[in-house]
């Protein structure tokens, strides 16, 4: 059960919508589900999210310090082994691979530029994506927006995106791809 509303009706918004009609898991193994065998990366939760998560999730996942901080408080990572009971899986997996690109008063999506290298999503951009999708997060991006909270949080997020966007142009640029998990999602 998620405690908190804002998170829990984003999510109820995206329900079931994939990025495609199909799996798209199908198109790359399923490279953003990928196993970290360090169990260092995975994804950033929203807050409120942590206290969805029990110890019977602990057979497929781990919550683990992300070294992030937001309000002055760490936030938590979820650490998969690559499966999940989709079900449970945290907000972030439901989003990717769009992103919220924040502004302090209006946010749009785009493609998560933490993606780039690793999903084959991310070339063809927005009108690649089903646009059942793209209506669903954006409405619950919309959803997050109106609290306080959520919104500061997006900001963040956004911010932290365009960080990891600028550190890794040079390595796109020609001298390495990303293949990693944990540059999806951190
Ligand atoms: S990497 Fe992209 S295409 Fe592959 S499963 Fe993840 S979202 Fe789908
Ligand atoms: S928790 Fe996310 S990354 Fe892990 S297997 Fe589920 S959808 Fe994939």
């Amino acid at each position: 059960m998620i405690r908190n509303a804002a998170l829990r009706d984003a999510q109820a918004r995206i329900g079931a919508h994939t990025p495609l009609t199909g799996d798209c898991g199908l198109h790359c193994a399923a490279a953003c589900c990928a196993a970290d065998p360090d169990d260092q990366n995975g994804m950033l939760l929203f807050p409120g999210e942590k206290s969805r998560y029990t110890p019977d999730d602990a057979s497929w996942m781990k919550l683990v310090p992300s070294g992030r901080y937001f309000q002055g408080r760490q936030v938590a990572l979820l650490v998969c082994g690559g499966t999940c009971p989709r079900q449970r899986r945290p907000l972030a997996c439901r989003i990717f691979p769009l992103g919220v690109k924040a502004e302090r008063d209006s946010f749009s999506l785009r493609m998560d530029p933490r993606g780039t290298g690793l999903c084959p999503l991310i070339g063809s951009g927005l009108s690649g994506l089903c646009t059942g999708f793209i209506d669903a997060v954006t409405e619950a991006a919309a959803i997050l927006w109106q609290n306080d909270r959520h919104r500061e949080y997006l900001i963040w997020l956004s911010q932290l995106a365009d960080e990891h966007a600028a550190a890794f142009a040079p390595l796109r640029a020609g001298l390495h791809g990303i293949s990693r998990k944990d540059k999806i999602h951190d």
